[in-house]
């Protein structure tokens, strides 16, 4: 197996996805499995010591969840031909082996990791590290999620500007024409800066991620300022049809917090002048549905 055999492999990874649900637990163990072997040269993870992380990456990266199953992705990349699960001294498993399940996993020490010849290549070529990671983070989740994400797993890479989505080509006038519908300012805050005639600072964030096959249009964007979009892609505030601005119950802060966020709470943020070009309700709903977290301090009106 060479580095573009072992890429096609992680780029075919098969990720449940129905009603625009989002699914990021298979990314999220490769990313995880990775930081451990550059980290500490671990090649084999139990269960029972990755169970914790993973349940808070999943917490802090997925999307909102009653329960979080870190079981599921441990167990079924096994199909995808890039994990294997092995116990001591090759004990047989007393369950089916079809379903995931945490217990017996914990119970016998069953462990976790990538077959011999996809570890070789990860050992022996530290770009083909760096480039699974980019390709996972690329094609799973937006940019203002990479840095937080790759602290979060422990990984070091020189991450190469924004990470490629892989599954489609963006749109470059995507950016453009949303910061102009919004007349170059934050949707939420008004802030506009230019330098020499250059807008800084002001962004054009997806309501529906790219990821998750939302479509680079305007009625689809927001010009929103650094700042607004990432704590909008973190789901500290969501918006509800009527434009209405929710803060999350979960996000807390200082004086900072208050000024920047909570103010706005309740508030309408500012509109397109062009109607059609205003955020159409089904990409918020699905913003509500997958990435706001907790619940809105002010009642989101979702009918
Ligand atoms: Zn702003």
């Amino acid at each position: 197996m060479d580095r573009d055999q072992l890429t096609e492999k992680f780029r075919g990874l098969t990720i449940w996805k129905a009603n625009g649900q989002r699914a990021p637990h298979k990314p999220l163990l490769v990313l995880l499995a990775l930081g451990c072997l550059q980290r500490k040269g671990q090649q084999e993870l139990p269960y029972a010591e990755i169970e914790g992380p993973m349940k808070q990456l999943l917490e802090d990266f997925g999307p909102p969840r009653q329960t979080y199953h870190p079981e599921y992705p441990f167990f079924h990349l096994q199909s995808d031909g890039v994990w294997e699960l092995t116990t001591e001294g090759g004990i047989q498993l007393p369950l089916d082996r079809k379903l995931p399940n945490a217990g017996v996993f914990r119970e016998y020490g069953v462990k976790g990791g990538f077959p011999e010849p996809i570890l070789e290549i990860f050992q022996e070529d530290p770009e083909a590290v760096r480039v699974v990671a980019e390709l996972l983070l690329g094609a799973h989740f937006p940019a203002t999620y990479h840095e937080d994400l790759l602290q979060s797993v422990g990984l070091d890479l020189e991450i190469a500007g924004t990470a490629e989505s892989t599954t489609r080509i963006r749109d470059p006038k995507f950016r453009r024409e949303v910061l102009l519908a919004y007349g170059y300012r934050c949707a939420v805050c008004g802030l506009k800066i230019e330098m020499q005639d250059k807008t800084v600072a002001i962004e054009a964030a997806h309501i529906k991620w790219h990821q998750a096959g939302g479509p680079d249009h305007t009625a689809n964007g927001l010009a929103l300022c650094t700042l607004h979009h990432k704590l909008f892609d973190v789901g500290a505030f969501t918006l509800d049809p009527d434009l209405v601005l929710s803060v999350s119950s979960m996000a807390h802060g200082n004086e900072g917090f208050q000024r920047w966020l909570l103010d706005f709470n309740g508030d309408r943020i500012h509109r397109p002048a062009l109607s059609e070009l205003a955020p159409q309700p089904d990409f918020l709903q699905w913003h509500v549905r997958e990435v706001f977290k907790g619940k809105g301090r002010y009642e989101l009106n979702l009918n």
